[in-house]
C-alpha cells in the first residue's frame, strides 16, 4: 500500500497514511472528521432542549417564585442560563420578569 499524502479537508493540515492507490483521505483524524461531518449539519445545537427538559424549564417560567429558580435548572442541567433564558423567551415565557 503506498503512503498517500493529502491535505485535511477540515483543518487543511498536510497528512498521510496507508491507502490503496487512488483513495486519497479527507481528513487527519477522527476528531477532523467528525466535527466536518457535525458542522455539515443543519443546526447543530450544543445544548439540545430534550421533551424533558423542555418541561423542566416551563415549569420554572410558568411557576417560578423569581427566586433564582432559572439560574438553579440552569446549573441543575449543566447549561448555559442564557440558552435556558432564550429558549424560554422563544417558547412566549420570557415575559414574566424573572431573573
Ligand atoms: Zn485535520
Amino acid at each position: 500500500m503506498p503512503r498517500i499524502y493529502f491535505t485535511c479537508q477540515y483543518c487543511g493540515a498536510r497528512a498521510w497514511a496507508w491507502r490503496p492507490e487512488g483513495q486519497v483521505p479527507k481528513y487527519c483524524s477522527k476528531q477532523c472528521k467528525d466535527r466536518a461531518q457535525a458542522g455539515r449539519s443543519l443546526r447543530p445545537v450544543k445544548w439540545p432542549i430534550t421533551p424533558e427538559i423542555h418541561e423542566q424549564i416551563k415549569r420554572v417560567y410558568q411557576e417560578s417564585t423569581g427566586n433564582g429558580e432559572v439560574q438553579a435548572l440552569a446549573e441543575r442541567l449543566g447549561y448555559p442560563r442564557g440558552r435556558i433564558s432564550h429558549y424560554a423567551e422563544n417558547q412566549g415565557w420570557g415575559s414574566l420578569g424573572l431573573d
